[in-house]
């Protein structure tokens, strides 16, 4: 998930926009939905909209929406409230509705609730400029239609990074695994990944423009193949094929100096292959995030998520063999159909075994459509579900200030993000772990990778002193 502050960013291009129309474009949700508000900026701005943060002189509204929890759907609804009532102000102003919530609400809040004029689902962006025009016509204009290979691979992102340091990369799209709980299959449709050619050139240029940090994205970036299919057949015997841990390496090979991570890994497909690549490459960060769901293994059958706690744990010890010092982030269920306090046990249990350094918990919300809703009673009372997950909130709270203060004292490597939230006397940046790392600005620049002394923290955020900066390798 994306930083809970940025929810509802607005995303503004940097340098000089020509387009004479303006567009205001707001994103909800996880990496995934910001990473694609940047090829809608795009290809907006090749059809001439330049964008704004400021939404009162806005020709055209575009919201790049969630629907993983109920409460997400709630906020985008609200916030639609809102430019209803800029809507009878201004009866020009064109209103979008993009991305998850586009393909399951599309005739409520066209027809119904008379919210919105366009409604685009996650394939259907290169078709917005048609959509707006059909808007022109007096029309209202939908396009939810899933693809199977749409990969957006051609499309050069407008960067919603304004500081230019990190950059997300889509690698893939859609997702074959049907969680019971997981809406994404049926919003975002068939899992495909993106040519690797355009994901490395993309990384090149990046690179080249200062950006000093990819992550690479997907809902599962263990299963990317490039002319394979998901059987391991090879599609064109005269072209090479490429799996993620060779894609990863090939992104590390751009430069020393550009940092890989990557987003998500899914237990039952993470191989030690991936693991071995990231203990070869410096540059590739020390950092896993690997979502457990639940701790116990009924739950997880429950769930379908084609692991047990006994598979799970195995492949935390591989992780830790093979790359020693990485990190290791989750994200938690309390309250899952049917979870009994035994099993709830389970899952408190499996977090002090494991010792995660960071973790997004979220009580379970039941999603139209889902496996879940079908075949199970969400019977779990919403208070226990709260209290669950309080208990499993303070156990991670104690975890992660546990993980940081094991880093008092040392040497890191840290790359210079920006000014920090609290401080204008203060940088921040990441060390390879992915913790945030806050320190007084000194002469250093952004973009630089410095040495800091780490002296004190708090659960969330590590405090230091920068003790070198580092020469750059290219
Ligand atoms: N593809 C990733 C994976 O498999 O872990 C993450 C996808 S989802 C955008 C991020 C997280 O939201 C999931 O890992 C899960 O913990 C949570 N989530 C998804 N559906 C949920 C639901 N119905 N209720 C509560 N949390 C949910
Ligand atoms: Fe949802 Fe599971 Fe796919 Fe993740 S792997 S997006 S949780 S279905």
């Amino acid at each position: 998930m994306i930083d809970e502050g940025r929810q509802g960013e607005a995303l503004i291009v940097e340098g000089n926009p020509t387009g004479s129309k303006k567009l205001y474009l707001e994103s909800y949700g996880c990496q995934m939905n910001f990473s694609d508000s940047e090829v809608v900026a795009a290809i907006m701005n090749e059809n001439g909209y330049s964008t704004t943060r400021n939404v009162e002189e806005a020709d055209i509204v575009l919201i790049n929406t969630c629907s993983i929890r109920d409460n997400a759907e709630a906020r985008v609804r609200h916030r639609l409230g809102d430019f209803k009532k800029k809507k009878a102000e201004n009866p020009h102003l064109v209103v979008g509705i993009l991305g998850c919530m586009a393909e399951r609400l599309k005739k409520s809040l066209l027809e119904e609730e008379k919210l919105v004029d366009i409604v685009a689902g996650p394939d259907a962006y290169r078709d917005l400029p048609n959509l707006v025009e059909e808007v022109g016509t007096g029309q209202k204009a939908v396009n939810v239609l899933l693809s199977r290979d749409e990969t957006y691979a051609d499309i050069s992102p407008v960067r919603l990074d304004q500081g230019g340091i990190t950059a997300f990369v889509t690698i893939m799209r859609g997702c074959d695994n049907m969680c019971s709980f997981c809406v994404v299959p049926f919003t975002r449709g068939r899992e495909r990944s993106r040519d690797p050619h355009t994901i490395v050139n993309e990384c090149r240029d990046l690179f080249k423009k200062g950006y000093r940090e990819v992550t690479l994205l997907g809902q599962n970036v263990d299963s990317y193949r490039w002319n394979m299919t998901s059987k391991g057949e090879i599609k064109d015997e005269t072209q090479p094929t490429t799996n993620f841990a060779q894609l990863m390496e090939m992104v590390a090979l751009v430069s020393p100096d550009l940092r890989v991570r990557f987003s998500t890994s899914h237990p039952k497909d993470m191989t030690d292959d991936v693991l071995e690549i990231m203990a070869k490459y410096e540059n590739i960060c020390e950092y896993i995030h690997l979502p457990v769901q639940s701790g116990n293994t009924e739950v997880l059958y429950r769930m379908n998520r084609g692991y047990s706690r006994e598979w799970y744990l195995e492949r935390i010890d591989a992780i830790k063999r093979i790359i020693p010092d990485c990190a290791i982030s989750t994200d938690v269920i309390s309250g899952f159909c049917g979870e009994t306090e035994e099993e709830h046990q389970d899952t408190l249990s499996l977090m002090d075994k494991v010792k995660y350094d960071f973790a997004y918990m979220f009580k379970y919300s039941e999603r139209p459509k889902t496996l879940a809703e079908r075949r199970f009673k969400d019977d779990v009372p919403d208070e226990t579900k709260g209290r669950r997950l309080t208990e499993i909130i303070n156990k991670q709270t104690q975890h992660s200030l546990d993980s940081n203060r094991a880093q008092l004292g040392k040497i890191q490597k840290v790359l210079v993000e920006g000014p920090s939230r609290k401080s204008e006397e203060h940088f921040c940046g990441r060390n390879t772990r992915n913790s945030m790392v806050v320190f007084p600005k000194g002469d250093v620049q952004k973009g630089e990778y410095v040495l800091v002394k780490i002296t004190d923290c708090t659960s969330a955020t590590l405090l230091g002193e920068v003790v070198e900066r580092c020469q750059p390798n290219f």
